[in-house]
């Protein structure tokens, strides 16, 4: 049975302050949860936020991280700067730093290996466009994604990896891909992975939904065959509304 994991990404927002609330209004909603809570934060948020939600079920996860040790990197945040604070998750490829920040399915690559090897727990992201979908590429979109992003990996490292399904046009829109189409991109996904690494890996990988997701559609997304959670952006940055994800089985 594959657990579902839940992942606000705060994107930039929220100083620490209002981490350190936001965790304090979250933590007591979300304590009897079997689901697995994450925060991706800010850099900034990131030691206020381990700090504290120490004594409670959240998880704290960057954004990205760089896929060096050290070096000459002007503004970059390395895996072992992130591990050495006790962060347990980072996000890596999302489509805005895919777009905005020239990340490629090669650096995609690079700072997924580099992730496993600190033990990390990286949440990889995939996603057609508009344009791409209403062509009928999506197929060959997320399938090539997924492939160059776990290329080089051994078996126990894609079963620790999550993957996060992310429509782009959907992320951010309003707009949701119908829990159909959200669970038979999946299956694609895990289809290639059981052509490469085989049945059993691909039955184990986290695959999440990911693109505008609330608390209104969470439960009809997340109880798909093939859907284990959802990264969610704008919906995690008010407590409540994230519980009411974080809680779509209650
Ligand atoms: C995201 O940032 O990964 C995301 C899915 O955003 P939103 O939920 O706001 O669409």
């Amino acid at each position: 049975m594959r657990k579902k994991v839940i992942a606000g990404n705060w994107k930039m927002n929220k100083v620490p302050n209002e981490a350190i609330e936001f965790i304090s209004e979250l933590a007591p909603l979300v304590k009897d949860t079997e689901n697995e809570v994450v925060l991706c934060v800010p850099y900034t948020d990131l030691f206020y936020s381990l700090l504290h939600a120490q004594d409670t079920n959240i998880k704290i996860g960057a954004q990205n991280m760089h896929y060096e040790e050290k070096g000459a990197y002007t503004g970059e945040v390395s895996g072992e700067m992130l591990k050495s604070i006790g962060v347990e998750y980072v996000i890596i490829g999302h489509s805005e730093r895919r777009a905005y920040y020239g990340e490629t399915d090669e650096t995609v690559n690079k700072k997924l290996k580099k992730a496993l090897s600190l033990g990390l727990k990286p949440i990889v992201c995939v996603g057609e466009s508009l344009n791409q979908r209403e062509s009928g590429e999506a197929k060959e979109v997320v399938t090539t994604q997924t492939r160059l992003a776990l290329e080089g990996l051994k078996n126990d490292e894609v079963e620790k990896t999550i993957i996060a399904y992310e429509p782009i046009w959907a992320i951010g829109t309003g707009k949701t891909a119908t829990k159909e189409d959200a669970n038979e991109t999946i299956k694609w996904i895990r289809e290639e992975i059981e052509k490469i690494y085989g049945k059993d890996v691909a039955e184990s990988v986290i695959i999440q939904y990911g693109g505008s997701v609330k608390s209104g559609n969470a439960k009809d997304l997340f109880e798909m065959s093939d859907i284990d959670g959802g990264l969610v952006g704008g919906a995690s940055l008010d407590a409540q509304e994230f519980a009411k994800i974080v809680n779509y089985d209650k």
